[in-house]
């Protein structure tokens, strides 16, 4: 269970928040100094502070299956003190007795009750917890010091008197019930020794004078009187025999002043030792008070895949990431919801920020659970992903085609991206690592044309609210040989166009339409420069014209700069055959150049 600790305070997570950089804190342990940075990895926290981050819900769940009792009781402990030491009495009775129904055996739990109890005033209900506490754990002195406590408010002075005896006999350091007692010996004019042990005979003589049991006074104590029913009915016999005794001491015999003092104790909460010592003790049960039955369970017996299940995909989580509202989803699913609006897909909440901070942190507890209880369905579901990846990294069978302009080898092609499934599209590129997607024009009656050019990504630029800038630049034609959708984009089944192959007469015969149809652009750039003043210069004419299957790529950038019709474009674009391809570009320079 310690997966579950705070990496800053070291016990259970409380209120788990998690964090930009993954890591997961308690919420109360992010909003000290220095909290603008992560606490485990430094990193400057961009969301700012603990603040803005609402808890993540599926940890809160976790915890909740994996501690039930443990996680829930902790937690009620540690409100109850928050509220007694608010002075909020009512509350702190009516939530202790809603964690003692859940954890009945909890001692510290039944102290405070007690303790809250004593508050409101309601002894006989603050004195049923003593008891109890009492026969849980027989040697420990705070169950009689809270009897004690109880009995003095309901004015049996001298049953109080034995139990604070009791708790000074477990325990001589016990140094409010050591004033408890000097201080009723004080009220019936007894004498105050100072020595403990003799404090303790003091109060044994005065006990036995004033005709009060005194068996109560042998410790240990005997079994019998601990079990929870034989010490209700010895509370009943008790209240027999204060009866009996109530003609040796009036109420009048005690000063006010011990009332005092307790009133004042009670408006003003514990008294600083009482507090301490209630510390030590919740510290110790914190960590020792494991349920023996859940700590026997491992986590694996706790917990089900489906519990570690995206919400988007209903599959186990790949690399998790939490948003600021608290949800988790596997990144890759985040970010294609985000694509299309900026809200959580559960809640709603503007994640505008989180997205422009572009970082999905794995949130790394979760990440490290998964791997310690699921480790081999973990594997699975990446075997998965990979297997998924390469199907989307081929280059023949299922090409990613963008449908929109005609793009041509060794041309650039800036692009804008907006739309979702081209966000989508330019993400798996640089997933898989192939950087490359197929350029298609629009065609009416197919989606999109027969002919296209792959274009391969140089870089892309995230602008803060998901759109992208990305620079391309032209490859290979293809031919398309099938048509298919994927997740709302285009692919294609392709077959790579290659030049015809020239040898020989042909091929010199080639080379010098080559010469010829470059020297006809050259003269036409300089007679019409401001036709290509958008386009710079024209490339370098190849030593080698068939050194790229697709031919020398200055033919492509005059088609790309020429204002031709783009079914013409296409016609030239679509040749194997350089020969036809120089032919037709020498008879569109002609024109060009008789042009006035
Ligand atoms: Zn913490
Ligand atoms: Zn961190
Ligand atoms: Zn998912
Ligand atoms: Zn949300």
């Amino acid at each position: 269970m310690e997966i579950f600790n705070c990496p800053s305070c070291h016990q259970l997570l409380r209120d788990p928040v998690t964090v930009p950089c993954g890591h997961s804190f308690c919420r109360r342990c992010l909003q000290g100094p220095g909290a603008e940075r992560c606490l485990d990895c430094k990193q400057r926290l961009k969301v700012r502070g603990a603040k803005d981050l609402k808890c993540n819900t599926l940890l809160c769940n976790l915890l909740e299956k994996c501690l039930p009792t443990e996680h829930n009781v902790n937690r009620i402990k540690r409100e109850l003190q928050e509220l007694l030491s608010n002075q909020e009495y009512e509350d702190a009775a009516k939530l202790a007795s809603k964690g003692i129904v859940m954890a009945p055996e909890d001692v510290p739990l039944r102290i405070l009750c007690s303790q809250a109890f004593l508050a409101l005033k309601q002894y006989p209900e603050a004195l049923k917890e003593a008891e109890v506490i009492c026969n849980l754990q027989k040697q420990n002195p705070e169950g009689f010091y809270r009897k004690g406590m109880a009995l003095i408010h309901m004015d049996k002075k001298r049953e109080a008197l034995a139990q604070f005896h009791q708790c000074l006999v477990l325990n001589p350091q016990f140094s409010d019930a050591r004033r408890e007692i000097e201080q009723l010996l004080e009220d019936v004019s007894c004498h105050v020794p100072s020595a403990v042990e003799d404090l303790l005979a003091e109060v044994s003589a005065y006990l036995k004078s004033s005709s009060y049991d005194t068996d109560i006074l042998k410790a240990p104590l005997e079994a019998s009187y601990i079990n929870h029913t034989s010490a209700s009915l010895k509370l009943e016999g008790a209240s027999d025999e204060e009866k009996n005794s109530q003609c040796l001491m009036t109420t009048n015999d005690l000063t006010s002043l011990s009332q005092i003092h307790r009133n004042l104790m009670d408006t003003e909460g514990l008294s600083p030792t009482e507090n301490d010592r209630l510390c030590q003790h919740f510290k110790l049960k914190d960590t020792e008070e494991v349920d023996p039955v859940q700590s026997a369970l491992s986590l694996q017996d706790l917990l089900s895949v489906s519990d570690v299940e995206c919400s988007l995909c209903i599959r186990m989580f790949l690399d998790p990431v939490t948003t600021p509202c608290g949800h988790t989803f596997c990144r890759e699913c985040l970010e294609r919801c985000l694509d299309h609006r900026p809200y959580c897909p559960l809640c709603k909440q503007s994640l505008r920020e989180y997205l422009k901070a572009g970082c999905y942190s794995i949130t790394t507890l979760l990440q490290d659970l998964m791997l310690s209880i699921f480790p081999s369905e973990m594997a699975e579901r990446k075997q998965l992903h990979l297997s998924e990846i390469a199907e989307l990294s081929s280059l023949v069978r299922n090409v990613p085609i963008f449908v929109c302009t005609v793009a041509f080898p060794g041309i650039p092609c800036p692009l804008h991206i907006f739309e979702p499934r081209y966000r989508l599209m330019m993400r798996r590129c640089l997933e898989t690592g192939t950087k490359s997607f197929g350029m298609c024009l629009y065609e009416t009656g197919k989606s999109f044309a027969d002919y296209g050019c792959m274009l391969e990504i140089l870089n892309l630029e995230y602008l803060p609210d998901g759109r992208s800038l990305v620079e391309t630049v032209g490859r290979r034609r293809f031919q398309v040989k099938q048509r298919g959708l994927l997740d709302g984009y285009h692919t294609a089944e392709v077959e790579y166009l290659v030049d015809k192959r020239l040898e020989g007469e042909e091929l010199q015969e080639v080379e010098h339409l080559n010469n010829m149809v470059y020297q006809l652009l050259q003269d036409c750039f300089t007679q019409h420069s401001h036709v290509f003043v958008n386009h710079g210069h024209p490339p370098l004419k190849e030593n080698n014209i068939q050194d790229s299957p697709d031919g020398p790529s200055w033919c492509w950038w005059l088609l790309s700069v020429l204002p031709l019709d783009p079914s013409y474009q296409m016609f030239i674009f679509s040749m194997t055959s350089l020969k036809d391809r120089l032919l037709h570009l020498k008879h569109i320079l002609s024109v060009f150049q008789n042009r006035p």
